[in-house]
C-alpha cells in the first residue's frame, strides 16, 4: 500500500466518521442531551479539518488529532449517557487500529505514532469514563430501548472498523511479503532468478529424484568485453544473454548463478533435451548481433551439462556441470560439454 491508497482509505473513513457524527447528533437531540449536541459542533469541525489535512498529505497530524478527539468524544459520551449505550466500545477498536496505523506509517514514510503510549491513554480513558458512569451514574437518563438499540448500532460500527482494518492490514502485509520475496529471489540486473532461488529449487528437486539435468553456462572472455567496451557494455551483454536464454529455454528454470555464469535446470534427459537446448542456446548467442553504442561485440558461451544421478547432493551435481564447463573452457570455449574426457 502506498501513500495515495492510504490517503484514499483515510478519506473514506473520515467521511464515514463525519456522517456518524451527524447521525449521533440527531440521537443526542432525541435524548435531550444538550451538552453532547453542542459538543457535536467542534467534533464535526475536527473531521472537516481532517479533509484538509488528508488532502495536504499530513496524515500523521490527522491521525493524532482524530485519536485525541475520538478518545475525548467517547469518554464524554460515556460519562453523559452511561456505558450501556456502548460508546466505550470504540476504544476496543481504536487500540488494534493504532498499531496498524503505526505499521502503515512506517511503510509510507510518515512519522510513527507511539502505539503503546496512545493505547495506554485510551485504556485509561476507557476505565475512567465507564468507572464514572458505573459508580456515579450517567448525566442524562436514556430510555432502555433506545440505549439497547444504540448498543447494537455502536457494536456494529466497532466490529465493522475492526474487520475492515484487519483485512486491509493482512492484505498489506501479504503484498509486502510478496514483494520482498520477489526482490530476495530475483537478480536485479537481468531479472532472472538468482542463485538463492535456484538452490532452493534444486534442493526440492533432488528430494523427488527422476530424470533431470542442470546446465552451467559462462560467457567467454567476458572480462575482455568489460575492458574493451566498458562496464555498461558488459551489463548490456548480460541482459541480452538473459533475454535470449528466457526466449530459448522455455520450460526450464533459469538463474544468474553469479557474475557472467548462468545455471539452468529442467526435467528431462541430459543427453537429449539438456544437450540439445544448451546447444541451441549457444548457437543463438553466437549468431546474435550484440551492438552497444555503435560497437559490435562478439559474444559466445561455454556450458557444461550434467544429468542427475540418484544419491548426488546439489553441490556434487552442480560441481559435475561446472567441471564440464571448465573442460570446455580449456578446450577452445564456445562449446557445450556433455562428457568431459581427459
Ligand atoms: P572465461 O572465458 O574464462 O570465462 O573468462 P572471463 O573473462 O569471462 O572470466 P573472468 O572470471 O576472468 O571475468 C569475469 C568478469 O565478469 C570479471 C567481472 O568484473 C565481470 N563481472 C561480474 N559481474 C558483472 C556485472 O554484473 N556486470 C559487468 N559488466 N561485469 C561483471
Ligand atoms: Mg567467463
Ligand atoms: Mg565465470
Amino acid at each position: 500500500m502506498d501513500l495515495k491508497s492510504v490517503q484514499k482509505l483515510t478519506y473514506t473513513i473520515n467521511w464515514i466518521i463525519l456522517l456518524l457524527v451527524f447521525g449521533l447528533a440527531g440521537f443526542f437531540f432525541v435524548c435531550k442531551a444538550t451538552f453532547l449536541l453542542w459538543f457535536s459542533i467542534p467534533t464535526a469541525l475536527v473531521y472537516v479539518i481532517g479533509f484538509i489535512l488528508i488532502r495536504k498529505e499530513k496524515l500523521d497530524i490527522y491521525v493524532r488529532i482524530v485519536y485525541f478527539w475520538l478518545t475525548l468524544y467517547m469518554s464524554i459520551t460515556t460519562i453523559c449517557l452511561g456505558y450501556k449505550i456502548g460508546f466505550h466500545l470504540y476504544c476496543l477498536s481504536m487500540i488494534p487500529i493504532i498499531f496498524y496505523t503505526e505499521y502503515m506509517a512506517s511503510k509510507i514514510g510518515k512519522r510513527k505514532i507511539n502505539a503503546f503510549a496512545v493505547s495506554g491513554i485510551i485504556g485509561f480513558c476507557y476505565l475512567a469514563s465507564t468507572g464514572y458512569a458505573a459508580c456515579i451514574g450517567p448525566v442524562y437518563k436514556v430510555d432502555n430501548i433506545i440505549s439497547g438499540l444504540f448498543w447494537v448500532f455502536n457494536s456494529v460500527i466497532v466490529l465493522f472498523f475492526l474487520i475492515v482494518y484487519s483485512s486491509i492490514m493482512l492484505k498489506m502485509i501479504g503484498d509486502y511479503e510478496g514483494k520482498l520475496t520477489a526482490i530476495a529471489l530475483t537478480d536485479r540486473l537481468t531479472s532472472l532468478n538468482n542463485r538463492h532461488f535456484m538452490v532452493n529449487k534444486l534442493e526440492e528437486a533432488v528430494k523427488k529424484d527422476g530424470e533431470m539435468f542442470v546446465s552451467m553456462a559462462d560467457i567467454d572472455n567476458f572480462k575482455g568485453i568489460n575492458d574493451k567496451y566498458g562496464h555498461n557494455a558488459g551489463d548490456y551483454v548480460l541482459k541480452t544473454v538473459a533475454q535470449i536464454m528466457t526466449d530459448t529455454l522455455k520450460d526450464c528454470v533459469i538463474s544468474r548463478w553469479g557474475g557472467e555464469e548462468f545455471l539452468v535446470f529442467s526435467d528431462g534427459s541430459a543427453e537429449t533435451k539438456g544437450f540439445d537446448l544448451t546447444e541451441q542456446l549457444r548457437k543463438k548467442i553466437e549468431e546474435h548481433n550484440f551492438t552497444f553504442e555503435g560497437n559490435s561485440i562478439e559474444v559466445t558461451i561455454t556450458a557444461g551439462v550434467a544429468g542427475f544421478k540418484k544419491g548426488l547432493t546439489v553441490d556434487e551435481w552442480i560441481k559435475e556441470a561446472d567441471d564440464k564447463l571448465y573442460y570446455g573452457k580449456r578446450n577452445g570455449k564456445n562449446r557445450v560439454v556433455l562428457k568431459a574426457e581427459g
